[in-house]
């Protein structure tokens, strides 16, 4: 019988990504996935280390899961990605009934790993400091039939002070436009109609060789691929972005309108010390062009509050930005100290009740922001990609929903539309604003089923084979 596994994980599209290509390894390695994740035979823990609580949260699911293996020997917990490679060996110390641990540029001795574990009975810890294959030649299990991650580039050359990136997934290390192209029409070929492009830094994608513009590029040659309806970008970087790429989304059909651009703050002050290397101005200008050559454009953002030396004026700085720069949407995060970030022992930590009260302010406005945005939309037609898992009450309101090509959450009444799948592209109407969604309560206008929607329903999703199918020499 084949060992099943169960791949849990924590953090940002790059980790999600990540796992889909351990899922993949395992299959190639003869595992199967678990249908049942509590009876898996492995469970591979793929781990972030951005947020204080990342270490609380895998050793407390360790923990639980240590009656499970006590219960039953032959079954294996491996843990990998960002607190693998920070924390290392530290992780078997503090949780001996953990068999394998392996890093962010190792993702590819999975297997071999949990064999060697298995067979030495004793567990393996194995971090590399570089990339030892491109995570992206590994085979990868996609976790939808409709939509798929592309990885450009790994890792980062930036170095703000609050970030641990750099320090676990090295400096930036870009894929060949053709490896990216020829990966982007395989999915293409296999139904996928949206492809997102990633990288912790997209906008210096090809500066590792030597084509400054190569990203906007890489979005037209996007524009020429087969079935390819959708094409989406994160994480742009303002201090790195260029008109070619503004042009590149404007001229380029199927590249959504929809910018995720982080700000973290809007104070120059602030930035000065988080080293982001832009200010609000070329903030804002950034934006001014994209609305400029896209007027339908929804942007969203990351916002820090509490950064350490953040002064009441430069809050203030952040909110009036907050309200230039007409978010359709953000994510905010309460300042958090990360061990080893040259944040972390600066002056001027802000107290925890200053920063919760700045956050609930902050959150009061882009709501105010947003919902002014969305309303805007109130009956206009929009075309949504219809998704599984985005409208927590789709059950209970017999709704369905999905995305707009600007990113916008749309929920929509589709009952007397029998049929309708995820995967499949519907046009609407959207009836109702609220500020993090909108609602198309109208029968829908049209309804095409896609092979995409035909794949979900099968229960298909894409395996995409990586190059590198074979166990790794272990050192
Ligand atoms: S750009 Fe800054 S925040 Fe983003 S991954 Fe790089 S160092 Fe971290």
């Amino acid at each position: 019988m084949a060992r099943t596994f169960n791949v849990v994980t924590y953090g940002c599209q790059m980790n999600a990504h990540d796992s889909e290509r351990i899922a993949g390894l395992l299959e190639a390695a003869g595992y199967r996935a678990a249908p049942d994740p509590d009876a898996a035979d492995v469970v591979v823990f793929n781990t972030c280390a951005v947020r204080e609580n990342a270490d609380n949260r895998l050793y407390g699911n360790l923990g639980h899961l240590r009656p499970a293996k006590l219960a039953r020997p032959g079954m294996q917990i491996a843990v990998g990605g960002c607190l693998a490679q920070k924390d290392r060996g530290e992780i078997i110390e503090r949780a001996p009934w953990v068999d394998v641990v392996f890093g962010t540029h190792n993702i590819g001795s999975l297997p071999a790993l949990l064999e060697r574990a298995r067979h030495n009975e004793q567990a393996q810890a194995e971090i590399l400091e570089s990339l030892e294959v491109f995570p992206s030649t590994l085979p990868a299990r996609r976790e939808s039939a409709y939509s798929g991650w592309v990885s450009i580039s790994v890792g980062c050359n930036n170095t703000c002070t609050f970030c641990i990136v750099p320090s676990l997934r090295g400096r930036e290390k870009d894929r060949r436009p053709g490896d990216v192209l020829a990966e982007v029409r395989a999915l293409a070929a296999e139904g996928v109609l949206e492809v997102t492009l990633l990288g912790q830094n997209v906008n210096s994608y090809g500066v590792e060789f030597g084509d400054r513009y190569a990203f906007g590029k890489l979005l037209r040659a996007c524009g020429g691929i087969e079935g390819l309806e959708r094409v989406r970008f994160t994480s742009p970087h303002p201090k790195d972005f260029t008109d070619d790429v503004i042009d590149a989304m404007a001229q380029t059909p199927n590249v959504c309108h929809q910018l995720h651009m982080p700000l973290q703050s809007g104070s120059d002050a602030v930035l000065r010390a988080m080293r982001r290397s832009y200010r609000r101005e070329r903030y804002l200008g950034i934006l001014e062009k994209v609305r400029a050559a896209m007027p339908d454009a929804a942007v969203t953002t990351d916002i820090i509050v509490g950064f350490p030396g953040e002064t009441e004026a430069d809050f203030e700085q952040t909110l009036d930005l907050v309200r230039a720069a007409r978010f359709a949407g953000a994510f905010t995060f309460q300042y958090s100290k990360r061990p080893g970030t040259p944040a972390s022992t600066m002056d001027g930590q802000v107290p925890k009740e200053v920063v919760q009260q700045r956050y609930d302010r902050l959150v009061a406005l882009l709501e105010e922001v947003t919902l002014e945005q969305n309303q805007r939309l109130v009956g206009q037609r929009v075309e949504v990609l219809v998704a599984v898992g985005e409208g927590r009450k789709d059950a209970s309101t017999g709704r369905l929903s999905g995305r707009a090509r600007d990113g916008r959450l749309v929920h929509f009444t589709g009952a007397d539309r029998p049929g309708i799948r995820p995967g499949d592209i519907v046009e609407t109407v959207v009836t109702y604003a609220a500020p993090h969604h909108l609602t198309a309560d109208g029968s829908p206008l049209s309804h095409r089923r896609t092979r995409a929607g035909d794949a979900h329903e099968a229960g298909h999703t894409p395996r995409t084979p990586g190059v590198f199918l074979g166990m790794p020499a272990v050192k």
